[in-house]
């Protein structure tokens, strides 16, 4: 008989959803979630620092949560039309999100960014989009290009990191460096006649922006006539109720939403100023600027029952506090056990967010990200899974959730410690 991991090892490929790179010796299949906590099939347990990859805000299986999908999963569960749920959930993001005006629903984040791309494209009649070298915005075109690239091609030139993009999708796009206003103008004015939007991740990755250069891409896009996407899929619902654009202080015109917004079940939405979403009303079709929007399983009354039921968590008093202080205190952890060990790396994040980078550069945007020995990354990351500590391996980005406890940090400090003295020391 084959083991699960086999198992998963011969229907997936390299068994795994996907961007989960583990070695073959630790391909597990997992059972459960609580909490903080998942388990596998052999009931083994991981302290989960990735939470569904930031999806899972309130920590799995949290009673909320569970009660909402228990309750209108019998009631049916797609209707591909407006049901109560999914009405009540876009009323609360009009209310919670400054740009939201309208909303329109998908299944994913990947789905979201591509969208809000088309409709700044469309909205503005124009097809070039600047986006930030190394930025995620999911698994479309604008999202992988430059996403990890090797080449370090003269800006504004886009390098694909997966193959099947074409060459005239790449040359739609405009790669600026991250925290570089000057250099990221002169980009934009050099095509203002031909740049529908800007896109951006606020927190870029981990990075957080320099003061002023959020503010700045705002007036630029206005500027040049531009709309400005806020990529919202992380920040959305985690660095503030009204994500980045509350955070930051910065109205875009549109925003991509998912992760956190479907409380851990398939969900994502464009939000944003009415006289653009609009462009998506079927009564349009034939006309110009008229943008096909349409998604058979986003918005279903059991994914927005549970972004329903997540959000009112996410609005009790103290969440954020109780939130940004275990960011915080994780983030201290990660640099108390880095000196003690005397390994060089730069802690970075914001709120309920963490990355470790190995470079002793300040890391401002992909290329000083990109000084980081990637050998010592790698063995970090698997260290910290061999030892029970559930994340994914191929970035440093640690999620945590309002289930984690200073506990859950402590032990995952020691752990880090341990890995650092028996994994990564003796890399030198
Ligand atoms: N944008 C950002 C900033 C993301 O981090 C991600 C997912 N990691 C996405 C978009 C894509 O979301 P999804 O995986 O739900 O398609």
């Amino acid at each position: 008989m084959s083991t699960p991991a086999a198992r998963a090892l011969s229907v997936f490929p390299a068994g795994s959803p996907g961007e989960y790179d583990l070695p073959s010796d630790l391909v597990t299949v997992l059972a459960r979630g609580a909490g903080a906590s998942v388990w596998d099939v052999a009931g083994r347990e991981f302290l989960d620092f990735t939470m569904g990859w930031g999806s899972v805000l309130l920590g799995h299986a949290h009673p909320a949560v569970v009660d909402a999908v228990t309750r209108r999963a019998p009631l049916g569960s797609n209707f591909a039309y407006t049901s109560e749920p999914a009405l009540e959930l876009a009323e609360e993001i009009v209310r919670a999100v400054p740009c939201a005006e309208r909303v329109r629903f998908c299944a994913s984040g990947t789905e979201a960014t591509a969208y809000a791309v088309r409709l700044a494209r469309a909205h503005t009649g124009r097809s070039k989009f600047l986006k930030f070298e190394g930025a995620y915005h999911g698994a479309n075109e604008i999202g992988t290009a430059s996403l990890f690239p090797q080449r370090f091609l003269e800006f504004p030139d886009a390098e694909p990191t997966s193959a099947g993009l074409s060459a005239g999708s790449m040359a739609d796009i405009l790669i600026a460096p991250y925290n570089d206003l000057d250099r990221t103008a002169r980009i934009a004015r050099a095509h203002r006649d031909e740049l529908a939007g800007i896109v951006v991740e606020p927190l870029h990755r981990c990075t957080s922006p320099h003061p002023g250069f959020l503010e700045g891409v705002r007036a630029l896009a206005t500027e040049c006539g531009a709309l400005l996407v806020f990529d919202e899929v992380v920040t959305g619902f985690r660095l503030a109720y009204g994500g980045a654009q509350e955070y930051y202080g910065i109205l875009p015109d549109l925003a991509a939403l998912g992760k956190a917004l479907g409380g851990g079940y398939p969900l994502g939405a464009v939000a944003g100023k009415a006289d653009v979403l609009d462009l998506v009303r079927e009564d349009r079709l034939g006309r110009q600027g008229y943008v096909w929007f349409a998604s058979s399983i986003g918005g279903n009354p059991v994914s927005t029952a549970a972004g329903g039921a997540a959000l009112g968590e996410l609005r009790a008093p103290g969440v954020y506090a109780r939130l940004f202080a275990l960011g915080e205190a994780l983030r201290a952890g990660l640099r108390a056990a880095l000196d003690e060990e005397g390994v060089t790396a730069q802690v970075q994040g914001d709120g309920p967010l963490a990355a470790v980078v190995f470079t002793d550069r300040n890391v401002i945007d992909y290329r000083s990200a990109a000084t980081a020995d990637r050998r010592r990354a790698r063995a970090f990351l698997l260290g910290l899974f061999r030892r029970g500590i559930f994340l994914n391996p191929m970035s440093t980005k640690l999620y945590l959730s309002l289930a984690h406890t200073e506990a859950d940090i402590a032990r995952f400090v020691d752990v880090v410690r341990h890995t650092l003295r028996e994994d990564i020391i003796v890399l030198r």
